[in-house]
């Protein structure tokens, strides 16, 4: 393969700004994708990413196309993860790219996550290729747009492509200028071999699959391999490149992109970031390595019906071996029984997660209030994290709690910037920089707790500012906060799923909230409800719910039995999702009521 006519490239925009559509298109006209298999969003592969338009696993495509000066190139388009809570992954898959097409929505203009997506990419380099999407939108203003790119970003516009991705307009000029701008591989064939794992996963019948990328040298099938990291070595069985469907090659060389199979029974033996070389000849130079990913999120996922534990055992077990940075072991709580701790990147991987327990394993969950990871100094001097609220030491045995703060950016027209503010300042911001993009948009940033921004901040930013806002946000330290843990108390037995930890200042507003809360959520029994809030022993909040029984059916008197029968199978439905507790029924609800309770 002759270097130079090789394009690695992706596509990095803020999210639903077209990425997947774009994608699509130039499979389509580029004849890789024919009428007959296309299907909407071909690169997104699991119905569930199709679903919540993003994308999770990175997928990596190679691309014959003739250009018009005759030549055929290989054009590699290498999908990345498009969120935050993914910006290890995103930042791994540019690393095999030598370009980027930045696609920013003609609707829309620049958001928090273009410029984040623009940051990694001029980190590793990347030639910018700015594409404006969604022209064929009567509210596109493409004028504006371009002067966003231009003065926010500082972006050259010169080269900029305006594109239609739903109906391929612009797609077959963007392919010209791929060409054009985007700059071929460099590499030397003669050096060692040293290619770059930027994607891994477990597939069932052939075990761990690597996609690469060829940096020096040559890697041929059937040859052995050294994996830097950890020293082992694997002999390549398969070796091919997805076209979009997998085809079987014979070697690779620099600037190739391609996958391979080599027996590998496990995804940490292949981690993204790791180095591929020669056994004999390894490179004198391989990459940095792979950075661990922490979970930073945790919640308590437990089976609904105790009888299911083993099944969502199985079932997490079975995810993560295709998700390395999920977390999770056996939890029991005095309340829930038997079930797990698990964590996650963030709260988007949370939930995604959650879903596919239930949907994919058909697992019948109850999941606890997310909360994030904490360092506790103890007064002997050492240093434990606490995941799990209810499992912080007395208040004796501890010096100081820290908890993990993020760098927030808020991008946010003119007219709601107030709202923002005010939002990050109920939420313990500490207010960084305010600067404008442009006349009309404004970039706000905060040092935030991240545990405020893990209960409801996206849905109060998205409602102060009418959905105008977008946000990006990292972890960047621990710090020292006046915490304390926040029990509930039902019928006077501490419930220890439901605990918190929360800042002292808003401990009694919190208490309250949710102990009104829990007496929404929770429906009347045969018996008298006492829910109380307490810091330590102290009682902050009561709340009593008075006893009734609960008789659906009276209301419906006469012989409509369908009716009657609907009414019973609703209640049913409701039962499933109850836990039952001492002689209390809890729903669901009630466990993520902390969330809500502001
Ligand atoms: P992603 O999150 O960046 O991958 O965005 P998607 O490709 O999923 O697109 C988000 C939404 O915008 C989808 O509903 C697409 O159908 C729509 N969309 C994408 N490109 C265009 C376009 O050029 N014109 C119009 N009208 N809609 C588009
Ligand atoms: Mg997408």
């Amino acid at each position: 393969m002759d270097i130079k006519k090789i394009r690695n490239f992706s596509i990095i925009a803020h999210i639903d700004h077209g990425k997947s559509t774009l994608a699509d298109r130039i499979l389509e006209i580029t004849g890789l994708v024919g009428e007959r298999e296309k299907k909407d969003q071909y690169l997104d592969k699991m119905d569930l990413e199709r679903e919540r338009g993003i994308t999770i696993k990175a997928q990596t495509v190679r691309i014959p196309y003739k250009s018009k000066d005759g030549t055929t190139y290989i054009l590699n388009l290498i999908d990345t993860p498009g969120h935050v809570d993914f910006s290890y992954e995103v930042s791994r898959s540019l690393a095999a790219c030598d370009g980027a097409l930045l696609v920013v929505d003609a609707t829309q203009g620049v958001e928090a996550q273009t410029l984040a997506n623009v940051y990694l990419a001029l980190d590793h380099d990347l030639e910018i290729l700015p594409v404006l999407n969604k022209i064929d939108l009567p509210s596109a203003e493409p004028e504006r747009v371009i002067e966003e790119i231009e003065e926010g970003i500082g972006l050259d516009t010169s080269n900029i492509t305006l594109v239609s991705a739903k109906t391929g307009e612009g797609v077959p000029e963007l392919l010209e200028k791929i060409i054009k701008f985007i700059p071929s591989p460099k590499g030397d064939p003669n050096a060692p071999l040293k290619a770059l794992i930027f994607d891994s996963w477990y597939d069932p019948y052939v075990g761990v699959v690597v996609l690469f990328r060829v940096i020096d040298g040559t890697i041929v099938k059937g040859q052995d391999i050294l994996m830097c990291s950890t020293g082992k070595k694997y002999e390549v069985i398969r070796l091919g490149v997805f076209s979009p469907e997998a085809v079987d090659i014979n070697q690779l060389g620099p600037g190739e992109v391609g996958f391979l199979c080599a027996n590998i029974k496990e995804l940490k033996d292949a981690r993204v970031g790791d180095t591929i070389t020669h056994p004999k000849k390894p490179t004198p130079k391989p990459f940095p390595g792979f950075k661990k990913i922490k979970p930073m999120v945790f919640c308590g996922l437990y089976p609904v019906d105790p009888g299911e534990y083993e099944d969502l055992k199985f079932a997490l077990e079975k995810l993560q071996l295709n998700d390395s940075s999920l977390f999770f072991e056996a939890e029991t709580s005095q309340a829930l029984g038997f079930g797990f701790r698990c964590g996650f990147l963030g709260l988007l991987h949370m939930e995604i997660v959650q879903e596919r327990l239930e949907r994919e394993f058909k697992v019948n969950l109850i999941a606890t209030a997310p909360s994030v990871v904490y360092q506790v100094v103890k007064v002997d001097g050492t240093i434990l994290e606490v995941d799990n609220p209810s499992k912080l030491p007395p208040p004796v045995e501890i010096e100081a709690i820290k908890e993990p703060f993020v760098k927030m950016e808020i991008h946010v027209p003119n007219e709601y910037v107030g709202n923002v503010l005010k939002l990050c300042e109920e939420k313990r911001g500490i207010q960084k920089d305010i600067r404008y993009l442009t006349t009309s948009r404004v970039i706000v940033i905060y040092e935030l707790p991240f545990a405020e921004i893990v209960y409801d901040f996206f849905d109060r930013l998205k409602s102060v500012s009418r959905g105008f806002a977008s946000l990006d946000y990292e972890v960047i330290d621990f710090r020292p906060s006046n915490l304390v843990k926040l029990d509930i108390l039902i019928n006077g037995s501490p419930v220890d799923a439901m605990a918190t930890i929360v800042h002292r200042d808003k401990a009694y507003y919190k208490g309250r909230a949710l102990a009104l809360r829990l007496k929404k959520v929770i429906p009347r029994q045969l018996f008298e409800v006492v829910i109380q809030a307490a810091i330590g022993n102290k009682i902050i909040a009561r709340e009593r719910i008075a006893p009734l029984r609960k008789n659906v059916t009276a209301k419906c008197y006469g012989g409509d039995i369908t009716r009657k029968r609907k009414l019973l199978e609703k209640q049913k439905e409701g039962k499933k999702r109850m836990k039952q507790m001492g002689n209390v029924e809890v729903p669901q609800e009630a466990f993520l009521a902390v969330l809500k309770a502001e």
